[in-house]
């Protein structure tokens, strides 16, 4: 099999892949009938001349065309699940059921370990309708929300799937695990995948269907709410304050939205403050950002994300984060009298508007060494922010939190949004340095793209879980201070994302295998 790399073809040749023989014939004197995208992206940076790059693979053995730069043999790694070949006196128990903790349950149903799972929230279908609720009439259930319940808080996201981390082939056991259970065959060759909320749920009831079919045991509504430990040694959990189970492998995958939880982990686990960001929720027309980020060639082409980073006068860092095309703004709260926000798309990114976060970094420097500083700091703004917005998401016009003052009403940009919203003075959520940060760093986007800075850009309030505020220290077999215990994913600090955290819950059950 062969890869041939570079193959750019233009946006706007509605014969594309006619167009990709011809070429390769052209270039190579190769000519091929059947072949495989394995790689696929957008090269904009010539506008209005805008390409799909290709990689692609064709059935060939031929090594005279390894002669050429962008021909190479194929040989990529196939991650395989191993069986476990130790006895294990116990069931592994997983808590936790977001992507980390489906993956980490998944690999270990695979290997034949019939996982106990414990999710503080609901199965999806259940879940799904607290969401609407609160979303349509503000009434939120504390363990079954945006936040906690089966897929964790993945499941009402744009369900990006692109990742900084270097892990080529987990990674693309998680694409393609994804993809068996119903996800789209393109996010195996996209250069920025992504599901959609739409589409994510349904593959993760597939996945939870198929983990109890080998064995595995999904208890819903049960928060773990204790440990005991013996000679530093997990020996049971206790579930909903009554309940115990016992084990000698727990794996928490409990995201970073479980504050009461890490309080009590506290008691027995070393854990320590990590830094994080927060900030706003910006809206843009999303024609504005397509025509800005490929020209006149948006017409041929999905909805254009965008990727910013910039660094204050004062040297703090600034950046876009989770943008979402053609996406909703939703509140996702989770406990009472604090609000939060994020984003979401379905998988056609249809909507009329762009939207991301834009967050400042902010570190112990900022909110104090102790352990829970950072996840006070959070919790301080949430308050704020269900205070400014009367329990309803604030939110105002550029114009207006650049002139400290409330907004009347809308300008050229409609509101797209999950959850009620109310005008609201930004300026009184955050300290002075973040409102300043976040200013100075809106002017500049406007450089890069042009009308960022448009003083009907809808601004909302707070974007203030960006990542854990707290790390749980492991070692290199992935476990704690105490014996048998694996911290994983998000919460734990070792994941930013749903590709990342799966790949950690992937790890860490690869540990209790081997
Ligand atoms: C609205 C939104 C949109 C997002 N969009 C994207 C995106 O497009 N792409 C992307 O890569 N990332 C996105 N993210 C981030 C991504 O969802 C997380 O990084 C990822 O879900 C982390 O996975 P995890 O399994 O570590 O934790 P989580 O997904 O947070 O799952 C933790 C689970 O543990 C459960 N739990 C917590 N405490 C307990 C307890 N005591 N007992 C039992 N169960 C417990 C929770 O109910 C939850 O289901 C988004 C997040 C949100 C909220």
């Amino acid at each position: 099999m062969l890869r041939i790399k570079n193959v750019k073809i233009p946006v706007s040749d509605i014969n594309q892949n006619e167009s990709i023989k011809n070429k390769i014939s052209k270039l190579y004197g190769l000519d091929i009938d059947l072949f495989k995208i394995y790689k696929l992206s957008i090269d904009a940076r010539h506008k209005p001349n805008v390409f799909y790059v290709y990689e692609i693979d064709v059935d060939i053995n031929d090594k005279k065309y390894l002669k050429f730069q962008d021909i190479e043999q194929v040989n990529d790694e196939i991650y395989s699940i191993s069986t476990c070949k130790k006895e294990l006196n116990k069931r592994p128990i997983v808590v936790g059921f977001g992507p980390a903790g489906l993956f980490c349950s998944y690999v270990l149903a695979c290997a034949g370990l019939k996982p106990l799972i414990f999710e503080r929230g609901k199965k999806i279908e259940d879940r799904v309708k607290d969401v609407e609720e609160f979303w349509n009439n503000n009434k939120l259930n504390i363990n079954s929300n945006v936040q906690f319940g089966e897929g964790g808080a993945g499941t009402f996201s744009d369900g990006k799937l692109n990742t900084m981390i270097k892990e080529k082939v987990r990674q693309k056991f998680v694409f393609e695990t994804f993809v068996k259970f119903g996800a789209p065959e393109e996010i195996l060759y996209l250069n920025k995948p992504h599901i959609g909320t739409d589409l994510l749920r349904n593959v993760i009831i597939n996945m939870r269907n198929e983990i109890i079919k080998l064995g595995g045991e999904i208890n819903y509504n049960s928060t773990l709410t204790d440990l005991v430990i013996e000679n530093n040694k997990i020996k049971k959990i206790i579930v909903n304050d009554s309940d115990e189970y016992e084990t000698d492998n727990l794996v928490l995958a409990l995201g970073h939205s479980a504050r009461d939880t890490f309080k009590m982990l506290n008691n027995y686990l070393t854990m320590i403050p990590k830094p994080f960001a927060v900030g706003i929720r910006v809206q843009h027309n999303q024609g504005l950002i397509s025509k800005n980020q490929y020209g006149d060639a948006y017409r041929y082409l999905k909805p254009a994300d965008y990727k910013l980073t910039y660094q204050t006068k004062d040297g703090r860092g600034v950046y876009s984060f989770c943008m979402c095309p053609g996406g909703f703004v939703v509140n996702s709260s989770s406990e009472e009298g604090k609000l939060c926000i994020n984003g979401m798309s379905n998988h056609d990114r249809g909507e009329e508007n762009a939207n991301s976060a834009i967050v400042v970094t902010v570190s112990p420097n900022d909110f104090g060494n102790n352990i829970f500083d950072g996840m006070k700091f959070q919790q301080e703004l949430e308050e704020k922010a269900f205070k400014e917005g009367n329990g309803l998401i604030p939110i105002s016009l550029y114009k207006d939190y650049k002139n400290n003052s409330v907004s009347s009403s809308f300008g050229t940009i409609n509101p797209v949004f999950k959850g009620s919203y109310s005008f609201a003075n930004i300026n009184n959520i955050f300290p002075k340095y973040i409102n300043e940060s976040l200013i100075e760093a809106i002017e500049y986007f406007d450089n890069k793209i042009k009308g960022f800075k448009d003083e009907d850009t809808i601004i909302a309030a707070v974007e203030a879980r960006t990542s854990s505020p707290i790390r749980i220290l492991r070692n290199d077999d992935l476990i704690s201070n105490i014996e048998g215990i694996y911290p994983c994913g998000e919460g734990a600090g070792y994941a930013g994302g749903i590709t990342s955290a799966a790949i950690d819950g992937i790890k860490v059950a690869e540990k209790i295998v081997l």
